[in-house]
C-alpha cells in the first residue's frame, strides 16, 4: 500500500493528482533525452497501486490504446490507490515501428530488471522497473501476437504463484497460458520482485483492434475491481475458462513445405481432431499441403500473413476438455467469437 504521494527519481504524485510525465530512460546519438510516457493518477484514496504497461514490443499497438483509455478516459474521482500507465515501454522501437530495440535488436522484454552499469538495453530496463515497476503491488503488462501472426486474448501467467493466479483469475479471460514466463521478461522479474503481474496478450501487432481493446478494458477493471482499486466495479467471470498448463496438449504447428497459405478458420475457432486448419499451395496451385488438426482443440492463435517457410508456425492449437469445450460451442452458439 502506498499511503500518501507516488514518489519517482525526479518528482512525487500527490493524492488527488494526475500527472503527465515525459521521463528519461535513455539518449539518442545525438545526446538528445529519449523519454517514455509515463501517467500517474494518484487517487484521492489511499489503496494499491497497479501498473499498465504496453509496447515493450515497439509494434504491439492494442495495448497503447488500453493504457491510454484508462489513464484518459477514465473518471477517476472515486479511485482508491494509484495507477502507473506507461503506454509506450519500449520508445526507440515503437518510433522505428520494430519489435526489438533497434540498437543491436535487443528484446528489452528480456532485459528487466535491468542494470545501471550494463547494456543500453538494460539500463532503460533498469529506470523504467526501479522507479515504476518495483514500488507498484499488480501489474498488467499488455502485447500482441508477432508481426504476420494473431492471437485471441488470452493471460499468461504463473498460475502456481497464489497472489499471480489472483490477478490471472481476475482479468477474466477464457483462456490462461500458465507458466512463469522467460527470463528478463517484464511479468516474471516483475513477480518474483513481489510485484505480482501477468501478461495480456491480444491481436496482431501493427493494429488497433476495438474489440480486443473493449475485452481488455473489462479485464483491466476487473482487476482493479479484485484489489479494491474500484469499489463500485466488480469482479467479472469469462463464462468459461481453460487453464493450459504442461499437462494439457499444445502445440505450434508448423509448415512442412514452403508456399501460400489459405487458413480455414478464424482466431478463436474450435476445431475438431482431423478437421483440415489451412492448405498451402504452390504459384501454380498445385501441390496442395492440407495441415489437419492433430487433436480436437482451439485454435488460440494463426498466421496472418500467407507466406510461409518450410518450419514457419501455421497455429497454436490447444486442447479443450470436454465441460469447457461445451461451453466455448454454447458461447459461440450465442454468436460471441471468444
Ligand atoms: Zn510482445
Amino acid at each position: 500500500m502506498v499511503a500518501g504521494a507516488f514518489t519517482y527519481d525526479g518528482g512525487s504524485v500527490a493524492p488527488g493528482e494526475t500527472q503527465n510525465i515525459r521521463y528519461s530512460v535513455s539518449e539518442t546519438y545525438l545526446g538528445d533525452p529519449i523519454r517514455i510516457p509515463v501517467t500517474v493518477v494518484n487517487g484521492e484514496r489511499d489503496g494499491p497501486t497497479a501498473f499498465l504497461s504496453a509496447a515493450a514490443h515497439g509494434d504491439e499497438l492494442n495495448g497503447i490504446e488500453v493504457v491510454r483509455e484508462v489513464a484518459h478516459d477514465w473518471d477517476h474521482t472515486d479511485l482508491r490507490g494509484t495507477l502507473v500507465c506507461m503506454p509506450v515501454l519500449n520508445v526507440p522501437g515503437f518510433i522505428a515501428q520494430e519489435r526489438y530495440l533497434p540498437i543491436y535488436d535487443r528484446d528489452l522484454n528480456r532485459s528487466f530488471p535491468g542494470d545501471p552499469d550494463s547494456t543500453s538495453a538494460k539500463r532503460i530496463a533498469n529506470r523504467v522497473f526501479r522507479n515504476f515497476i518495483e514500488p507498484c503491488d499488480v501489474g498488467l503488462d499488455f502485447h500482441t501476437s508477432t508481426r504476420g501472426r494473431t492471437n485471441m486474448l488470452h493471460v499468461r501467467a504463473d498460475m502456481d504463484d497464489p497472489a499471480v493466479a489472483r490477478v490471472g483469475n481476475a482479468f477474466a479471460s477464457n483462456v490462461i497460458i500458465d507458466g512463469s514466463g522467460p527470463s528478463g521478461s517484464l511479468r516474471r522479474e516483475a513477480s518474483e520482485s513481489g510485484t505480482p503481474t501477468i501478461t495480456i496478450e491480444m491481436g496482431e501487432a501493427h493494429r488497433f483492434q476495438r474489440a480486443l481493446i473493449d475485452r481488455a478494458l473489462s479485464g483491466t477493471l476487473s482487476v482493479l475491481a479484485e484489489f479494491g482499486l474500484r469499489d463500485e466495479a466488480v469482479v467479472a467471470w469469462p463464462g468459461w475458462r481453460t487453464v493450459i498448463d504442461d499437462d494439457v496438449e499444445k502445440t505450434w504447428l508448423r509448415a512442412d513445405t514452403g508456399g501460400l497459405v489459405e487458413m480455414h478458420h478464424d482466431r478463436g475457432a474450435l476445431v475438431e481432431a482431423d478437421d483440415r486448419i489451412c492448405t498451402i499451395t504452390n504459384p501454380f496451385k498445385q501441390d496442395s499441403d492440407v495441415v489437419r488438426a492433430p487433436f480436437t482443440g482451439l485454435l488460440v492463435g494463426i498466421l496472418e500473413n500467407p507466406l510461409v517457410y518450410p518450419g514457419n508456425p501455421l497455429c497454436h492449437l490447444v486442447e479443450l476438455d470436454d465441460p469447457t469445450r461445451r461451453a466455448l460451442e454454447n458461447q459461440q452458439a450465442a454468436g460471441d467469437r471468444p
